[in-house]
């Protein structure tokens, strides 16, 4: 898989469609990281909606703790 191309834009399961590094992973990654976050498609379907990518909410959203 490419960082970036257009399958990955069609294959993003990030809903913030305004966003100009949907279909660029290396770039989507990167940028979450570096605020200590993950990036949309971590998430599960109806926790990627509330657009908070803190690390302490995947652990609620996937019931991790
Ligand atoms: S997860 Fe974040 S950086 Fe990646 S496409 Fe969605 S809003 Fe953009």
């Amino acid at each position: 898989m490419d960082c970036i191309g257009e399958n990955n834009r069609t294959a993003c399961a990030c809903t913030y469609e305004s966003c100009n590094k949907r279909g660029k992973c290396c770039e989507c990654v990167s940028y979450h990281r570096n605020k200590n976050q993950l990036p949309g498609c971590f998430f599960t379907k109806e926790g990627e909606r509330t657009y908070d990518r803190s690390f302490q909410f995947f652990a609620k959203d996937r019931k991790l703790c």
